[in-house]
């Protein structure tokens, strides 16, 4: 009898699993394995609403499993430990799991890797498994890693991708390997009030009804800040109760400008793991530094507390900032905004803001949150590193008729149409109705500083 164990990390599914796949191939029994990581917890990474996601998706994972005669095992510790504890209980001879991208990621594939050869065993890793592309597959000459977007994606459309794999219809697991309670998302405080359902089968429902209704407009609606017209897959994405090469194959095949759009968007995950996986220091130090000499948390501690609580007074930017507080979720362009808000308007170090996403986003993921900050901040592969978004303009452009910033700001609902964009242009005896700070900063001054620094650098 063979065994393997498969250590699930960030592909939290049945479809679409090259490692659940190939364990199943080759060996008599698995033991599908999740290990509640406390290093990832002690970091601080852990946060409520990706902590009550990720209960969604093993809660999910094991009921799935259960369909097809297994069952989910769960362990709490160092995930090392852990995978070669369960390993010698089950006689397995390998561990098989998903290829990584975060510093973290790689230093624990290769303690893993070290530790189980000790242990006479063996650690296979599936790369094909967290992006569409493998990191790597594709690069440029003299580089082990494409730095502009472009190019990378027009070589990496030319790739085919791998075969789309079906779930399984049964899952042998040894009985006598023991297992922790699967966590539940009640068991996690501090949850955004309109967080999104975890899981596989939540994940596959969302994108089926998507593709019907949203694919064929994502090109022209994408931007639109109150139409809401993005898939919200990237909590699935992240947690890999989707595959993005499912996703990929799946999109092309509906085909049209709305899915090759979409397609473009998960080109860009890609992209920003490929550079991850090259440069995992770029989760906390510049890609490409401009020697800034940021603001800090000691030298502009109220303005940032009036970011993250929606209270600029620049009402784009407090209606996306309260959207990501109730639902552990932005909408694209909020997120445009308000990084160049807090990195350009403000000039405060990008990593006070990627900090802060990290703390709410259901999505939050080290490759894309860190790699967009920085593309916001100009220190990552923008080509046009010091440009600023100015808030009224995108509020009047992607916003037109201010229903978004009404939806998210109710002390200005009273405000008709693109007016509540700039409520600092009414009358005197208007505005004092109106309980919403005075700008924080005027634009140009921000700018200006901004600018002046980026000369001196
Ligand atoms: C400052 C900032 C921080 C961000 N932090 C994160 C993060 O922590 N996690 C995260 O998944 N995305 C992040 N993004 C990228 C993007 O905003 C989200 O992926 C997107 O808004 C998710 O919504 P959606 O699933 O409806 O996207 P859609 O528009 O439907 O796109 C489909 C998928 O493509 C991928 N995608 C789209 N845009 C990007 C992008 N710019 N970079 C990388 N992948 C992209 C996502 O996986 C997304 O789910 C960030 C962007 C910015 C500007």
């Amino acid at each position: 009898m063979t065994v393997s164990v498969v250590l699930f990390t960030s592909d939290l599914r049945l479809h679409d699993n090259p490692t659940l796949h190939a364990a199943l191939s080759g060996a008599d029994e698995v033991v599908p394995l999740f290990v509640l990581d406390e290093a990832i917890a002690s970091a601080g990474f852990a946060a409520p609403n990706r902590r009550a996601f990720l209960a969604d998706c093993l809660t999910d994972l094991d009921a799935g499993l259960r369909e097809r005669g297994g069952r989910l095992v769960v362990r709490t510790g160092d995930v090392v430990a852990r995978a070669r504890e369960v390993a010698a209980e089950a006689g397995a001879d390998e561990v098989r799991t998903a290829g990584g991208v975060s510093r973290y990621a790689q230093r624990r594939e290769e303690r893993l890797r070290r530790g189980l050869e000790s242990d006479g065993r063996r650690l296979r890793v599936h790369d094909a498994t967290l992006t569409a592309l493998p990191p790597g597959a594709v690069t440029p000459n003299g580089s082990d890693h494409f730095a502009v977007f472009t190019p990378y994606f027009r070589r990496w459309s030319r790739e085919r991708p791998r075969d789309v794999l079906a779930a399984p219809r049964t899952v042998p697991v040894p009985a006598t390997i023991g297992s922790d309670r699967v966590p539940a998302r009640a068991d996690t405080a501090g949850v955004s009030e309109g967080l999104a359902e975890g899981g596989e089968k939540a994940g596959r429902k969302r994108f089926a009804a998507w593709k019907r209704s949203g694919l064929a407009a994502y090109e022209d609606g994408h931007d639109d800040l109150a139409g809401d017209m993005t898939s919200r897959l990237s909590p699935h994405l992240h947690f890999g109760t989707l595959s993005p090469t499912e996703l990929v194959v799946r999109a092309r095949r509906a085909g049209g400008a709305g899915a090759e759009a979409f397609v473009r968007q998960l080109c860009w995950r890609d992209f920003h793991h490929q550079v991850l996986a090259a440069r995992p220091d770029a989760s906390a130090a510049d890609y490409r530094t401009k020697h800034d000499s940021w603001r800090s948390e000691e030298s502009a501690g109220a303005e940032i507390e009036a970011w993250k609580a929606g209270r600029t007074g620049y009402p784009v930017v407090d209606a996306a900032m309260r959207q990501l507080r109730h639902e552990g979720w932005m909408h694209n362009r909020g997120r445009l905004l308000t990084a160049s808000f807090l990195t350009k308007t403000l000039y405060v170090d990008w990593r006070v803001g990627a900090r802060h996403f990290l703390e709410l986003l259901v999505d939050g993921d080290i490759a894309n949150n860190q790699l967009n900050w920085q593309w916001m901040a100009g220190t990552g592969t923008d080509s046009r590193p010091n440009r600023v978004l100015n808030p009224v303009v995108q509020g009047r452009r992607f916003d037109p008729e201010g229903r978004y910033v009404r939806r998210w700001v109710p002390e200005l609902s009273g405000l008709a149409g693109s007016a509540v964009h700039e409520p600092w242009r009414l009358p005197e005896a208007e505005r004092a109705e109106y309980d919403y700070p005075d700008p924080l900063v005027e634009l140009a001054e921000g700018r200006d500083r901004f600018l002046r620094a980026r000369e001196k650098g």
